[in-house]
């Protein structure tokens, strides 16, 4: 496995046999009341192959951390939904058990009413950091590089696993146009959100990452070098690129002529993205790891809003096959169906194993 995760992998030959053992991974989940966008989500969380050999062979437990409000629980549900979906006993299993724990810290995943699956994934992510969470030797600061200081002062040398392959930076510059100084900051994510472009029906997952990166300019910035109002350019790097790269794209907007109402609309944007060899060097600053990433996992939307469905396209990392998760329903689709209009998050991993 090429990926430098100081949290040391249990990949034994029993572990590997027992996965191809079949149907392992193809179960489905029960909608529990307009439950699917959390359905999408679980599903391409447990496509995540080192996620769900840490949740599936117990080294989990030596992370739970209860010192936080979520006190380990949502970590210790999702692992339980997660090894019955490994265990090749169900057709479909209810994951009512995490949906109460998830309900209890958020009051908007409790009810039946549709939900925004980036919004729970994004929740979701926060939390699972907290419950395994453990603590590491903090770096000699004077060693380390401006991104590297940033990611500390972030982490405050708290990590997981979560954290280590979800989680990325964005180096944020502000450039005077009349001195030419500029300022960087750093921010971290767990996905990237990115707007699409205005008016166009088609597009390419490079040119919502160009929009999203290259720019905008803020007039009147305050220059602290000049000292008085100036333009100013703000263009975003990616100066950390996690293993596990999740991309969102924002296809909900609010009208601006129905702006009263707070009516969400849907853009239905065909977005061509590859499901092979995504090379983000030309997006990134020079950061280490493997820049080369495959795609495995989907949360699609169809519909509006507020009576949309969702469901799951994901690559079995143990079969090489891709499936459909539509709720309880799991079949396999051909590679050529995974690109569709109602592609809404996608998931690419830059880990390969050897
Ligand atoms: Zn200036």
């Amino acid at each position: 496995m090429v990926l430098k995760v100081k949290v040391r992998l249990k990949y034994s030959q029993n572990h590997i046999i027992w996965l191809f053992k079949r149907g392992r991974g193809l179960t489905g989940l029960k909608n529990l009341g307009n439950t699917c966008y959390m359905n999408s989500i679980i599903q391409c969380l447990n496509n995540t192959a080192i996620l769900f050999t840490y949740f599936c062979n117990g080294q989990y437990l030596e992370h739970i951390n209860r010192s936080h409000s979520t006190r380990g629980a949502i970590a210790e549900e999702l692992a339980a939904v997660v090894r019955a979906l490994w265990s090749g006993q169900y057709r479909f299993i209810a994951a009512k058990d995490l949906r109460n724990e998830v309900g209890k810290h958020q009051r908007a995943f409790r009810g039946s009413e549709q939900q925004d699956s980036h919004e729970f994934l994004t929740i979701l992510m926060d939390w699972l950091h907290l419950d395994l969470q453990f603590t590491i030797k903090p770096p000699h600061k004077e060693t380390l590089g401006a991104s590297e200081r940033a990611w500390h002062e972030y982490t405050k040398s708290k990590e997981s696993l979560v954290l280590r392959l979800f989680y990325g930076q964005i180096r944020s510059t502000v450039r005077c146009t009349v001195c030419l100084a500029n300022s960087p900051t750093y921010d971290s994510f767990s996905n990237l959100s990115l707007e699409l472009p205005p008016h166009s029906a088609r597009c390419t997952l490079a040119d919502c990452l160009n929009l999203y990166l290259n720019g905008e300019t803020i007039p009147g910035w305050n220059c602290p070098n000049c000292k008085e109002k100036r333009d100013a350019v703000k263009k975003l790097d990616i100066s950390r690129l996690p293993p596990v790269l999740v991309i969102h794209f924002k296809r909900f907007y609010v009208d601006p002529k129905e702006y009263m109402c707070n009516a969400y609309r849907k853009k239905q944007t065909y977005i061509d993205f590859p499901l092979e060899d995504l090379d983000m060097r030309q997006f990134s600053l020079d950061c280490p790891g493997n820049p080369l990433y495959n795609l495995y996992a989907v949360s699609n939307h169809y519909g509006s809003m507020e009576g949309g469905h969702y469901t799951a396209y994901c690559k079995s990392s143990v079969y090489g096959k891709w499936y459909k998760y539509d709720d309880h329903l799991v079949t396999e689709i051909p590679a050529s169906e995974v690109r569709s209009s109602a592609a809404y998050i996608l998931f690419y991993t830059s880990c390969t194993r050897s």
